[in-house]
């Protein structure tokens, strides 16, 4: 069982022990019996520390991102700020200059209230990338590809970098998911997932993850402060999760073949100045892209020529495809990302963010069409 289409169906779905059910239980148990001397029965004593549900979800993710480990919280910026919070004091992280805005916020804004620093630099340039580190750079970040530029790093050769410095590499999954890249193959340490987008997959549901590379002196470290901090991921919520990897291949697979589709059809058109999507040869990040991915993903951007104006007027003349953020869900979703990124927004104002969903590639095409001709 090795192939990642049929580990996505039964890591961590085995039948139930119990009744032989097919699909897993839920136990929302929050306490579980122990001996009069707090002997454990059955390895569980109290949710926030472990649950079952939890635990068949981290397998499979470790599965699923060929790790040893897995640890899952209540979202993905509870699992970012958990790995981050975990890094010895004084340390560094070099994060992408376009990335996740949580990520952002938390690197310049919270660390460095608790002593750490973090800088952003260029991740696709490996000579900035090496000028940026400082002998006390603990981590480098790497979210490729990058929310909401589609950016693409070198997996494989900023672990060589980091652990040639001494530091780790962490890498942001979410929108790849382990379909299509596997960061730990590649030589990162830990991969990082916000399980809400892809591997949830109806946008019903939210949750995080890391998955480490070793079952080491970190992980435990991590698992320690998640128990005392308390981001577990919820039972009913680890359930929801874990049902929705067992069609993760497959949905992957309808997702980037719409989104190639639109990819195309955006690049061709005369409103639209830029189209930022790893598929497309004209991509700076194409030849490490395809060398580090199966495939491009459903996450594309879109710059229109006619400004910011042109961008509102597309995005607020669309009728199937929904204004929304988030991503990773079976329906199309656009958004004006510049409009929802506060005070100081690190997006162009041209540019439009869209998850390519599940729908008829034709449908997409045609809202996108008559959107379009308002611009
Ligand atoms: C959504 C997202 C996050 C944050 O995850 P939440 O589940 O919303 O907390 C982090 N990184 C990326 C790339 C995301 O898309």
């Amino acid at each position: 069982m090795t192939r990642i289409e049929t580990l996505a169906v039964h890591a961590g779905g085995e039948s139930d022990r119990e009744t032989g059910a097919m699909v897993p239980p839920i136990h929302l148990a929050t306490t579980f019996r122990h001996g009069p001397a707090g002997e454990r029965v059955a390895g569980y004593e109290y949710q926030r520390e472990h649950n079952p549900t939890q635990d068949r979800l981290e397998t499979a993710l470790a599965a699923l991102e060929r790790g040893n480990a897995a640890l899952a919280f209540g979202s993905g910026m509870a699992a970012m700020h958990a790995l981050l919070e975990s890094l010895p004091p004084g340390s560094h992280v070099l994060i992408p200059t376009d990335c996740y805005t949580g990520l952002r916020t938390l690197v310049q804004e919270f660390l460095p209230e608790r002593g750490f620093s973090g800088s952003a630099v260029d991740m696709a340039d490996l000579d900035a990338v090496r000028a940026a580190l400082r002998p006390e750079t603990r981590l480098l970040w790497a979210e490729t590809p990058s929310n909401p530029q589609l950016q693409v790093a070198d997996i494989a050769a900023l672990a060589t970098l980091a652990h040639g410095h001494g530091a780790l590499l962490a890498c942001d999954n979410t929108f790849a998911t382990p379909v299509l890249q596997q960061p730990l193959v590649l030589g990162a340490d830990v991969v990082m997932h916000s399980t809400t987008k892809y591997l949830g997959g109806h946008s019903d549901v939210m949750g995080g993850a890391l998955v480490f590379a070793a079952r080491d002196a970190l992980y435990d470290r991590v698992a320690h402060r998640r128990h005392i901090t308390g981001g577990i991921l919820a039972p009913f919520s680890a359930w929801l999760t874990l049902r929705g990897c067992r069609s993760l291949p497959a949905r992957m697979a309808w997702h980037c073949r719409n989104a190639r589709t639109l990819a195309d059809f955006l690049a061709g058109h005369a409103a639209v100045s830029q189209v930022h999507y790893p598929g497309l040869a004209s991509h700076p990040g194409h030849a490490i892209a395809a060398r580090q991915m199966r495939d491009f993903g459903a996450m594309l951007s879109f710059r229109l020529a006619g400004g910011r104006e042109a961008a509102l007027r597309v995005a607020g003349a669309l009728q199937l495809v929904a204004n929304a953020t988030s991503l990773g869900g079976p329906e199309t979703l656009v958004e004006h990302r510049a409009s929802v990124e506060g005070p100081t927004p690190h997006s162009p104002q041209d540019l439009l963010r869209m998850s390519v969903g599940l729908e008829h590639v034709d449908d997409l095409l045609a809202d996108l069409a008559q959107a379009l001709d308002q611009a």
